[in-house]
């Protein structure tokens, strides 16, 4: 008999404690799914950022490894690097930081600037921020150039660029060859003073202009100047 109630007994406490058990094991069991879940995200956003880190790599890779040698500087009057590629606070004083997709080189306005490489024009425009816009096709590259001088027109003729005093004439579906000047330097679209700002695109990735001149001026014969 008292076997049977020790027995009872024993039954009844197991009952009492194994819901906080299986509580407990929940608990355990959502901890771990939460802990693996996290690790997997962390995995992944740390496996897109090494891919894209090996990407820009790579890129930057072949960039020093290609010839630079018929390419030119896009600017005549160069003054100097006012803003570099890459997050910076908001240029206009607004609050805030924003990607640069290129690099601004102040040069005077109304001094001219060369198309970087031999390509086609594949656009031309007037744009809230980058202003009269000219965009040249070489290959894989795209060459952007913002706030030029004059605006962008249209006559039966197609598109072109309208600068009247700069004694030049650029349309769309133009070939221009490396060197040759496209347009002048102005304040057009959202500027805080007269610069080019020249953006380069591979296969539809914004790269480092930087970088590019880095390797043309590395390949520069000695005494040369641009
Ligand atoms: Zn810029």
């Amino acid at each position: 008999m008292r076997h049977l109630i020790s027995l009872l007994r024993r039954e009844r406490k197991q009952q009492k404690l194994k819901p906080p058990k299986k509580r407990g094991k929940r608990l355990i069991r959502v901890g771990t799914t939460i802990f693996f879940a996290v690790l997997g995200l962390i995995a992944f956003l740390a496996l897109g950022f090494q891919a894209e880190k090996a990407k820009a790599m790579e890129i930057a890779d072949s960039i020093m490894r290609s010839n630079w040698r018929s390419t030119s500087f896009p600017v005549e009057n160069f003054q100097r690097y006012s803003s570099a590629y890459g997050y910076r606070l908001n240029p206009d004083g607004s609050p805030g930081w924003g990607f640069h997709r290129g690099i601004d080189i102040a040069a005077p306005a109304g001094s001219y600037i060369r198309s970087w490489s031999t390509g086609e024009v594949v656009e031309i425009a007037n744009d809230r921020l980058c202003g009269t816009k000219l965009v040249i096709k070489s290959g894989e590259w795209q060459h952007i150039y913002c706030h030029l001088k004059g605006r962008a027109a249209t006559s039966p003729q197609g598109r072109y660029l309208n600068d009247p005093e700069s004694g030049l004439q650029i349309w769309e579906g133009q070939q221009v060859n490396a060197g040759i000047r496209i347009g002048r330097v102005g304040t057009t679209g959202r500027t805080t003073g007269p610069h080019l700002h020249w953006g380069l695109k591979y296969d539809g990735t914004y790269i480092d202009p930087g970088i590019v001149l880095q390797a043309m001026y590395q390949q520069q014969p000695r005494g040369y100047r641009w």
